[in-house]
């Protein structure tokens, strides 16, 4: 898999060195497929997600995940970083695999490959600090914007069984 970092995202540079041989080794189904890394633009950003993933770029037809640079700073540790990262490479491949997940399924399967690249723990504890910091945006305003508290108590639970299925499959 090449992966081009053309905002020269530190992590992500960072993360090519490290895990672009063993996603090959792990996941030859990747091999042939081009993946860039770059920043969100104001219109893709919801102020919570960090990184996500988009099959074909408005731009040029290509895979990409992209990062939003503010939501991205609330994680300082790098390897949390790598494992959402991963997560995003695990909506890849999924769809390389052509496994057709919807919903928190697609999530739990993403975070699955995660675990195999040996981030379980590091997913984990990025997860527990989103969540945290999902929960203390939110209270503030969320009880006057009725369709937000909605989605806002369905992306609590599904951080929350992410979270109790890592803990089992990592065993802590
Ligand atoms: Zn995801």
């Amino acid at each position: 898999m090449k992966i081009n970092n053309p905002t020269n995202w530190e992590t992500a540079t960072n993360y090519i060195k490290r895990y672009a041989k063993q996603i090959e080794a792990l996941f030859p189904e990747l091999s042939n497929v081009e993946l860039d890394i770059t920043t969100m633009d104001s219109l893709q950003k919801d102020g919570t997600n960090p990184l996500s993933y988009e099959e074909r770029s408005l731009t040029d037809n290509k895979p990409r995940i992209y990062y939003d640079e503010d939501v991205v700073k609330t994680i300082t540790d790098e390897q949390q970083l790598f494992a959402l990262i991963s997560h995003e490479i695990g909506h890849m491949l999924a769809h390389y695999k052509q496994e057709k997940r919807e919903g928190v399924e697609g999530e739990i399967a993403a975070d699955n490959y995660v675990i195999k690249l040996g981030l379980g723990k590091e997913l984990l504890n990025a997860l527990i600090l989103l969540k945290d910091n999902y929960n203390n945006n939110r209270d503030t305003n969320f009880d006057f914007l009725p369709n937000m508290s909605e989605s806002y108590s369905k992306t609590n639970e599904q951080l929350n069984s992410r979270i109790e299925i890592i803990k089992k499959t990592i065993k802590c």
